[in-house]
């Protein structure tokens, strides 16, 4: 399913772009860009609870990788005294 435009994700409101820029990747094989776009919901308040759940969202995953590697260097710790 492909959206044909942008849209909030709490309040459904077509997302306006409020700054684009170009960045230039260089490769071995050349160089290419890409644009990056940030859209954001027209209503400010509810933009910012957008925001807040990213966040928490975020910080949340980095939460999780982090137990998870603190579990990956424990697993690894007792394999090698046993
Ligand atoms: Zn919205």
């Amino acid at each position: 399913m492909k959206k044909p435009i942008n849209v909030c994700s709490r309040c459904g409101k077509p997302r306006i772009a409020v700054k684009s820029w170009v960045e230039l990747i260089k490769t071995y094989s050349g160089e290419y860009s890409i644009t990056h776009t940030i859209n954001v919901c027209p209503d400010p308040e509810c933009q910012q609870k957008v925001d807040t759940e990213i966040a928490m969202h975020k910080k949340r995953v980095e939460t999780l990788m982090q137990e998870r590697q603190a579990r990956e260097e424990e697993r690894k710790k007792t394999k090698k005294s046993a």
